[in-house]
């Protein structure tokens, strides 16, 4: 019999043909949202059409790092996202202006998401949710509402950060959403003046994690200053040619397979 990926389930198994995979973190600032763009752009790029939702409530980068701010518009009631980097985006962040998101309660927040998740995403295969970092009450709705058909982790090296990625495996084992793989960023770091190579963030942690939870381990991303200014630029570096580009093809090969 041949092996089948959760993706591959997941896709044959989705209504209209399109996978829904949620990219969660036990805590903010571990780069979810940066590997969420970028690996929506490296999924385009193999040929995919893909959509990202920037559901993070709590800071939605997404019309940052793809270079897309344009307010979409709606027809029908219907939220038409906006195409950059040939990816379909629709963020928290293109709703309200900048700063204003904090300030949303509970309903507020699930309404919009909501809107998010039932734009007009048309052709598109795969569909990506940046979520809000944490395991909170408006994750858990949100992940029981659009019932995506796998989750991706992103998780630092260090423990602590682990230890709260442990509970968004956790989160995700509780509203039954097949965890499809965990991906470490700030994983190493190489001075680009003497070359020397370090480890801000510890080493090999999120892989040994992986395998103490029996989840895949779909790669590893440098902590770098070049992929920061390209991402503070809205160039995702895996729109270009370069190492980064090619450790997220790595990833988004790794994700697919
Ligand atoms: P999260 O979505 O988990 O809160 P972000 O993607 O917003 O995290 O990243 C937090 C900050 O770290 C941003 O300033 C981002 O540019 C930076 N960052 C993320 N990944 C890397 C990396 N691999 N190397 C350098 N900076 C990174």
């Amino acid at each position: 019999i041949p092996e089948v990926s959760a993706v591959q389930v997941a896709m044959s198994a989705s209504k209209p043909q399109r996978t829904l995979i949620a990219i969660g973190s036990g805590k903010g600032g571990v780069g979810k949202s940066t590997v969420s763009a970028n690996l929506a752009v490296a999924l385009a790029k193999m040929g995919r059409k893909v959509g990202l939702i920037d559901a993070d409530i709590y800071g939605p980068s997404q019309p940052t790092l793809l270079g897309a701010k344009t307010r979409p518009e709606a027809r029908d009631k219907q939220l038409i996202p906006v195409e950059a980097q040939g990816v379909k985006l629709l963020s928290v962040g293109q709703l309200v202006g900048e700063g204003q998101a904090l300030a949303w309660r509970g309903p507020m927040a699930a309404g919009a998401l909501n809107q998010l998740v039932e734009g007009d995403w048309g052709n598109c295969e795969i569909l990506l949710i940046d979520l809000p970092p944490g395991t909170g009450d408006v994750q858990l709705s949100l992940v029981q509402k659009s019932r995506p058909d796998g989750a991706v982790i992103v998780s630092t090296p260090q423990d602590l950060s682990l230890i709260d990625a442990t509970r968004a495996v956790d989160l995700f084992g509780k509203t039954g959403v097949p965890v499809l793989g965990l991906i470490e960023n700030m994983a190493g770091y190489r001075c680009p003046h003497c070359g020397e190579e370090s480890d801000p963030f510890g080493t090999g942690g999120a892989e040994a994690s992986a395998r103490d939870l029996d989840i895949p381990f779909l790669g590893r991303l440098p902590l770098s200053a070049s992929l920061r200014e390209a991402s503070d630029a809205g160039q995702p570096p895996a729109a270009g040619s370069g190492p980064a580009a090619d450790t997220f093809a790595g990833l988004a090969r790794a994700l697919l397979a």
